[in-house]
């Protein structure tokens, strides 16, 4: 009796020995599997350990990485839509620019070089940076997805974003994207850059259109939740070749869509 109490002494001192060895070389795998997936480049090849899930491992210098957050992340996809007739009409005041074109790797990206061009939405004024590409569609609508979707991002003097998102269709010739289809950077860090070439974004925002308006965040790293969304319900046109210009540069850099966690989707018809 006495020796099977020993046994059993020893063997639960074996037994717990072994779980704080299981707990430590647990946590040691912990810390060494976080220091490892930090990254530093980022791509949309989930194959890869640079792809959309590990976006949240995204090396950021400064500020946080948001890509893991579950609160209120972009692309969504955009089902049941509420009609909100209280939502401000698209106050738009874009002028002429000349833009440098730029391959970065992750888009093509139009960068505005005018003077300040505004859109003044719920009160707050934004003035636009920039537009560039994604294909297919970044957002979704019931599931299905366009073959390209424009981003025109603006900023405020308060540090938000305000992000006109647009979907093009197969179709007519789209007279605006034919001023630069010839002139697309084909290969990462080329930029293409002319003088006489003028552009005024108001010709990709159909005032006709109506919109959806969530709140979400950047598509990309550090993914962060800053940005009033606008995306126009009415796809524009463009031919199947002006499309594939495009299409074929910028490799489905498209994120997954984020579970919309409870948002409202405003529609304004
Ligand atoms: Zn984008």
């Amino acid at each position: 009796m006495k020796k099977s109490k020993f046994i059993r002494l020893r063997f639960l001192k074996a037994a717990a020995l072994c779980m704080i060895l299981i707990i430590v070389s647990c946590k040691k795998d912990e810390e060494i599997t976080t220091e490892e997936v930090c990254i530093e480049h980022f791509n949309y090849e989930d194959t890869t350990e640079e792809g959309p899930s590990n976006w949240e491992n995204y090396c950021v210098s400064e500020g946080t990485n948001e890509c893991g957050s579950v609160e209120r992340q972009s692309p969504i996809d955009i089902i049941g839509a509420v009609n909100d007739t209280h939502l401000s009409v698209l106050d738009i005041a874009y002028t002429t620019s000349t833009t440098d074109i730029v391959n970065n790797g992750h888009t093509i990206q139009f960068n505005y070089n005018g003077p300040a061009s505004n859109l003044t939405f719920e009160g707050e004024t934004y003035s636009l940076l920039q537009f560039h590409f994604h294909a297919d569609s970044e957002h979704t609508v019931e599931g299905s997805h366009h073959p390209l979707e424009a981003h025109l991002v603006h900023k405020s003097a308060s540090g938000n974003l305000a992000v006109i998102g647009v979907f093009f269709e197969v179709g007519a010739q789209n007279d605006f994207l034919a001023n630069f289809t010839a002139h697309l950077p084909q290969h990462e860090d080329d930029k293409y850059t002319d003088a006489d070439l003028n552009y005024t974004a108001s010709s990709l925002v159909d005032l006709n259109s109506g919109y959806y308006n969530y709140s979400g965040s950047l598509t990309t790293p550090p993914c962060s939740e800053i940005v009033n969304w606008i995306v126009l319900d009415q796809p524009m046109e463009a031919t199947q070749a002006q499309i594939d210009a495009f299409s074929s540069l910028l490799h489905h850099n498209y994120r997954p869509v984020q579970p919309l966690n409870g948002r409202i989707i405003k529609h304004k018809q």
